[in-house]
């Protein structure tokens, strides 16, 4: 006898449409409330300006929201689309699915870009996107299982809390004998005493005969989920080949599909082995740059970084084939076989760990000044079976741990805990209390926008200290990289639509290591092109990965080699190829255009998204403070001579950190104007009537909001 009761309240059978050219035409809405299930079509306007993946999401959770409705409100929705190439298995990185909701920590729009193989088994069972609103009254699975075309909502007692043991079960439960044929999302319990939850989807590892999952991460997705009481998602579906997703020219696809795939395995190996050590490899690189975030990002660089690099994981990571949706060459979601936790409810058990990735070693690692990589592995563990965003707790714990080593905050704050950088055991400890809802980690787990807050009213922090040294923009924790040396990439976090999260803009190399944009008119065509090129994967159920972490032998021949424009144009001909819809490369950004200023729209909707919104915290932009400008003073000391023609001779570091202050700052804020100016965009940040019409958005209801903001 299991000893978990899973039991059915309430079914719909439905016929399954044939897939037509990467489409089903119809989407998926579950009320965990009431309870009840609906099926809604597409209309053809809806898939042409919103494409799919991301798209779909904002669009349906725009028509599900008002703009005075909070992350934690029954109105609130969680979407999750594939797109139209989602679920391709012969073309690399073709199986992402796209998650969207009103972020706990933003107030806005969220979306994460996902692996596993829930995203394309939607699809297959008969829905290009579904929306859950509501909040169950109990614990809640919703399976939809597109065998035998039936949705249901179940209550669920004595399932597991974590989603290591969770999934594992769900799968053995639903899979009838096929468990690849099953894909489970679920949170855990450091999501539902959170703010920073993530979600856990799953694929299943025929060799290792588990399933192993990947985390729609940023912004409290997660947290938005357990909140509604639903313990997990469950999808199953039959195999998948080349023909399931009825591309409209199998040949055509079949052609780029073969040539990028042999490019990758040739390649790969002689580039960055992504295949064998994942996203690791870039640990070393950003040292080397002075780019790794080390002790809450005052500086770039450390001695001790090599040893959370790939030469580490190269002997860690278990060998094998290890793409996060099938067919992906590129490979790269590795992970650590019989790990055996010291800590927590784990403790002396074997596990499995997937990843780390760089993120997860930077946040957790060298940000933290912790340089174990068997404490990192642990913290990356714990995290995803608590269901808790690896980026967020790291960004959130470093800037605790600095406003301890300042004396903002002390031992009677933290319940006695140490936590000076490099603290390992008070690292993990915090992490357990995060998902025990419990002490001191409870107050790190809202995140740092809200840790500003409380330090301030009950702690008498500094305020003006906390808000230069706490890493988020528009709520979100910062993703991983140094920017105070990349105006541009000041940009790419600080406008980027959802908080500061790299996979709108990456522009650090481009801009710091090989000088490409020196003006602010070239800075602000990459801070277009970019975004809208990056947004495009999300809309189409893509992997930006191997776009341009692999490029082409001649590539940096090429006129402008970032774009790897050989790969846009096979992308160009992927699109054609499976929706038969006509396409030239520069139509892939158009695509984009609309969704990304209907986002900024929708950001406005909820009372952001206008210039005052894109501020960043001053140690996103220079040092802060005078520590961090000694520790590069001939760097510093040399822009101010060359920048701001100011003799530093005499001058104390005080005075010095004030005139770069003020000079970085009106840079960041000339960059603001150049890049409004190239979006279309008024100076406040706001897209104009003229850039919504000529992108097919100017649906009444923007056009009143834009009109309420005095933009007509
Ligand atoms: S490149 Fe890596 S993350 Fe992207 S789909 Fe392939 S295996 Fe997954």
């Amino acid at each position: 006898m299991p000893d978990y009761d899973l039991k059915i309240i309430k079914t719909l059978e439905y016929k399954r449409p044939e897939v037509d050219k990467g489409y089903v035409d119809q989407t998926l809405y579950v009320n965990v409330s009431e309870p009840a299930i609906a099926i809604k079509p597409v209309d053809q306007k809806t898939k042409k300006v919103f494409i799919g993946g991301k798209g779909y999401d904002l669009w349906l959770l725009w028509n599900a929201v008002e703009p005075t409705t909070h992350w934690n409100d029954p109105q609130n929705t969680v979407c999750i689309a594939s797109g139209p190439m989602g679920g391709t298995p012969i073309y690399p990185g073709s199986g992402k699915s796209i998650v969207s909701t009103l972020s706990p920590l933003t107030g806005a729009a969220i979306d994460s870009n996902v692996g596993g193989y829930f995203g394309p088994y939607l699809k297959f069972s008969g829905f290009d996107a579904m929306e859950i609103q509501g909040k169950a009254s109990e614990d809640t699975v919703i399976f939809i299982d597109g065998i035998q075309q039936q949705v249901q909502i179940l209550s669920a007692s004595g399932l597991p809390e974590n989603a290591y043991d969770l999934s594992t079960r769900l799968t053995e439960h639903f899979a009838a004998g096929k468990p690849r044929s099953i894909s489970v999302v679920s949170a855990g319990p450091g999501a539902k005493n959170s703010l920073i939850g993530c979600l856990n989807f799953t694929w299943y590892d025929v060799k290792r005969k588990r399933a192993r999952y990947k985390q729609a991460g940023r912004g409290g997705i997660g947290t938005v989920f357990a909140d509604k009481g639903i313990k997990a998602l469950v999808v199953r579906w039959d195999s998948v080949t080349a023909d399931t997703n009825k591309p409209a020219d199998k040949t055509a696809l079949k052609d780029v599909a073969k040539s990028y795939s042999r490019e990758i395995v040739e390649l790969d190996p002689k580039q960055n082995e992504m295949a064998r050590i994942g996203t690791t490899h870039l640990v070393t690189i950003m040292n080397d740059h002075d780019l790794l975030p080390t002790h809450n990002f005052r500086y770039g660089s450390h001695p001790q970084a090599p040893n959370l690099g790939q030469q580490v994981y190269r002997l860690l990571f278990d060998p094998g084939f290890d793409g996060c949706w099938m067919g992906c060459t590129v490979a790269c979601s590795h992970g650590i076989k019989d790990f055996v936790p010291f800590t927590g409810p784990f403790s002396g058990r074997k596990v499995f760990v997937d990843g780390p990735e760089y993120e997860t070693i930077a946040g957790c690692g060298s940000n933290l000044g912790i340089f174990d990589p068997s404490t990192v592995v642990e913290l990356n563990f714990y995290c995803d079976a608590y269901g808790l965003d690896t980026i967020s707790v790291g960004t959130s714990i470093a800037f605790a741990m600095e406003c301890f080593e300042l004396g903002l905050i002390n031992e009677t704050h933290t319940g006695g805990m140490d936590l000076s950088f490099g603290n390992r055991l008070s690292a993990l400890q915090l992490v357990h209390q995060m998902a025990a809802g419990e002490g001191f980690g409870h107050i790190i787990g809202q995140g740092v926008r809200k840790m500003k807050e409380i330090f301030a009213r009950d702690y008498a922090a500094d305020p003006a200290v906390m808000a230069d040294i706490g890493m988020e923009a528009k709520g979100l924790e910062f993703s991983e990289y140094m920017t105070k040396e990349s105006l541009a990439q000041q940009g790419g976090y600080g406008l980027a639509l959802k908080g500061p999260q790299h996979d709108e803009a990456w522009l650090i190399f481009l801009d710091m290591v090989h000088n490409f944009m020196p003006t602010f008119e070239q800075k602000a065509e990459a801070l277009h092109w970019f975004p809208m090129f990056r947004t495009w994967f999300s809309l189409c159920g893509l992997c930006k990965l191997p776009w341009n972490d692999i490029v082409p032998e001649d590539n940096k021949d090429t006129k402008e080699p970032a774009k790897v424009m050989k790969h846009v144009k096979w992308y160009t001909d992927y699109f054609s190829a499976v929706t038969g819809r006509p396409a030239a490369p520069e139509d892939l950004v158009k695509m984009s255009e609309a969704v990304y200023n209907f986002q900024r729209i929708f950001n406005l909707k909820m009372g952001f998204g206008r210039r005052q919104h894109d501020a960043l915290p001053y140690r996103a932009v220079g040092p802060v403070t005078e520590l961090e400008y000694e520790s590069r003073t001939e760097r510093y000391d040399t822009q101010l001579q060359e920048k701001c023609n100011v003799a530093t001779t005499g001058k104390t570091t005080a005075e010095k950190l004030g005139i770069l202050r003020e000079y970085r700052q009106a840079q960041y804020e000339k960059l603001k104007d150049a890049v409004y100016q190239r979006r279309g965009w008024t100076n406040d940040g706001i897209p104009t009537v003229e850039k919504v019409k000529s992108l097919g958005i100017d649906f009444p209801e923007v056009l009143e909001l834009l009109k309420a903001h005095g933009v007509q």
